[in-house]
């Protein structure tokens, strides 16, 4: 009876140890960590690689996670969440929250233990939210199809040593809370490859730290018009992928203007000298990305004038100097036919 058992163990742990091995061993998935931010325009957040190291074709699985939290509940752990990741910005030390000085659970605060800074990027858990927006698309080869909440695989098999790209996307057209200005969260994508293409779900696999940093984008509305050798000014406002709504700027941007640097003043606005030219050349305004939000461009070129540009465009048609004087002429002419033809003419 002992026999039997012992055997049964045996053959247990030998293919635990064989199924182990050939799970974790043969793949590779990567970089093991990234830094990326929102991007209204293509909504491409990051790329990654999944490599299938095996002698044997294998599909590709992909599945978003909500780290250092309960996969059903999505109940933070409160020992897990240690491991999340802090950054220091004075000295770029990339830490976990059990390595920061003085931890403080409750207000996030700390030093780095290295230059002993309390300037520090805690990153969060990603809201459950915005997990929602996440997807995972291929770049190129493949097909992917959804096969679960927050789980792709590959409709074709990865070839033996071969690799398969993707695309992480983030759709963050309606995640615009001003509660999110600042706000840095982390998630994981777990790469890993399957035999058969059922739902025949095997343990394992590498997990892909991203790290996101939530930026709001800018508006540049001009407030002066735009004249060769004079200065005009920009208005910066902060708004959404949508322009639904305008704020104020929480904290200076810096802007370049042909080779000029200067910071927003405490309005958001900045003035810069349009340059004296015989021809009419456009020049970009650059807001620089900065903790809080995204880059800006806006062109001006000589004779753009206030409102021009955005919504009230309509209006502008009014400020042009040859439609008003077209208008009085016109009316002018107007009153000199209606006396004509009062006086030539006899009203039955
Ligand atoms: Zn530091």
């Amino acid at each position: 009876m002992k026999g039997i058992y012992m055997k049964k163990l045996f053959i247990c742990v030998l293919l635990v140890i064989f199924f182990g091995n050939t799970v974790s061993a043969n793949v590779g998935f990567g970089p093991a960590e990234m830094y990326v931010t929102n991007n209204p325009d293509t909504h491409i957040i990051g790329n990654a690689t999944l490599i299938n190291g095996d002698d044997v074709g294998k599909y590709g699985v992909f599945q978003l996670m909500m780290p250092f939290s309960d996969k059903d509940t999505f109940q933070i752990s409160n020992s897990e969440i240690m491991h999340a990741r802090v950054l220091c910005n004075d000295c770029g030390k990339s830490m976990q929250r059990k390595d920061v000085s003085e931890y403080n659970h409750e207000r996030l605060e700390g030093y780095c233990p290295v230059c002993q800074s309390d300037n520090l990027v805690f990153y969060d858990v990603l809201p459950r939210d915005e997990l929602q927006m996440l997807s995972v698309i291929p770049s190129g080869g493949f097909h992917l199809k959804k096969i679960d909440d927050y789980t792709w695989v590959t409709e074709e098999k990865i070839s033996p040593h071969g690799y398969c790209n993707i695309n992480i996307l983030y759709n963050s057209v309606d995640s615009y809370l001003p509660s999110y200005l600042g706000e840095h969260w982390e998630f994981h994508l777990r790469g890993k490859t399957k035999e058969g293409d059922g739902n025949d779900f095997i343990t394992g696999g590498l997990d892909l730290r991203v790290l996101l940093s939530f930026k709001f984008p800018l508006d540049i509305e001009l407030c002066s018009d735009v004249v060769k050798g004079e200065e005009f000014t920009v208005n910066i406002r902060v708004t959404d992928e949508k322009n639904s709504f305008y704020n104020e700027l929480k904290k200076p941007v810096t802007v370049e203007f042909n080779g000029e640097t200067k910071r927003t003043d405490s309005e958001g606005k900045v003035s810069f000298m349009m340059p004296e030219s015989r021809f009419d050349y456009n020049y970009t305004v650059h807001v620089l990305e900065s903790d809080l939000y995204l880059s800006e461009n806006y062109v001006v070129s000589h004779g753009i004038q206030m409102f021009e540009k955005d919504f009230f465009g309509f209006f502008s048609f009014f400020q042009n100097i040859y439609v008003i004087i077209s208008l009085c002429v016109i009316g002018v002419l107007s009153c000199i036919i209606i006396l004509y033809i009062r006086k030539n003419y006899v009203w039955e």
